[in-house]
């Protein structure tokens, strides 16, 4: 979007309670799109998957067997969770320490789903990303949230709700192309295909439920979807008649 219709969308929204939730599985480009939709907005962001990859984390840093669950969840109901919201930053602190370095490697990615397919462990994340979302609408901040059950459980009522989406084979390309290409089509497969299995039984994510949008990007650039979610929130905000 040209800046002068990005002024203007800013100006749309003054004064409105925003908060813009996208949900979508791996690869679908969600994070990158709601990161830059809130650098575009001049918003706050939230990275929810951060939260449950820094969870899994320190679950192992403590010595906990991520299999069983009543000690995960009673280990993960006493963490400090403190993710940026600046979205020019990756931090993501857990009981005072970042480990933003620690939270994307392949390890990590293939065990997170335990500890999120955790029921106990989902409740306590969920009443921690509602009140980041409503500290942000009361200081007047417009904030953007992504992960996997952002627009069906954490913020259904949420003015501005998203699904991005790509095709199987585009998300594979693309996290294979994070990765920096090393690594294996199975262990690829793995961490995209497996994890949004294990993922979805815990949350939708594949199909938009009422009054969700979708946004398919395996056809579109990154600027195109960015351009797309925007025209998104200023129709949602633009006054009928
Ligand atoms: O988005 P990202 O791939 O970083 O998410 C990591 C993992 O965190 C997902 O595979 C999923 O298991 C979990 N997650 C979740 N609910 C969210 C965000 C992420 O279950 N809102």
């Amino acid at each position: 979007m040209e800046e002068k219709q990005l002024q203007d969308l800013r100006a749309l929204l003054d004064g409105h309670e925003v908060f813009v939730v996208m949900d979508g599985p791996a690869g679908s480009g969600k994070s990158t799109v709601a990161r830059a939709t809130a650098k575009s907005l001049g918003a706050l962001y939230l990275d929810t998957g951060a939260m449950y990859r820094a969870a899994t984390v320190r679950l192992q840093e403590l010595g906990i067997d991520l299999d069983n669950r009543k000690a995960c969840a009673q280990a993960v109901s006493k963490m400090v969770f403190d993710p940026a919201t600046n979205p020019d930053s990756g931090a993501v602190f857990v009981d005072g320490k970042d480990v933003q370095h620690l939270i994307r490697t392949p390890e990590v990615s293939e065990v997170v789903s335990k500890v999120a397919t955790n029921l106990e462990i989902r409740a306590t994340m969920v009443k921690q990303q509602r009140r980041i979302l409503l500290d942000a609408v009361k200081e007047g901040r417009i904030i953007v949230s992504e992960g996997r059950d952002q627009t069906t459980v954490v913020a259904p009522d949420a003015p501005v709700r998203i699904l991005i989406t790509a095709s199987p084979e585009v998300r594979m390309r693309r996290r294979g192309l994070d990765l920096g290409g090393e690594i294996t089509k199975d262990k690829l497969a793995d961490q995209v295909l497996r994890r949004d299995r294990d993922d979805l039984t815990v949350a939708n994510f594949e199909t938009p439920t009422e009054g969700v949008e979708l946004v398919d990007t395996t056809d579109i650039g990154i600027n195109e979807a960015i351009d797309t979610v925007l025209t998104i929130i200023a129709r949602k905000f633009t006054p009928v008649g």
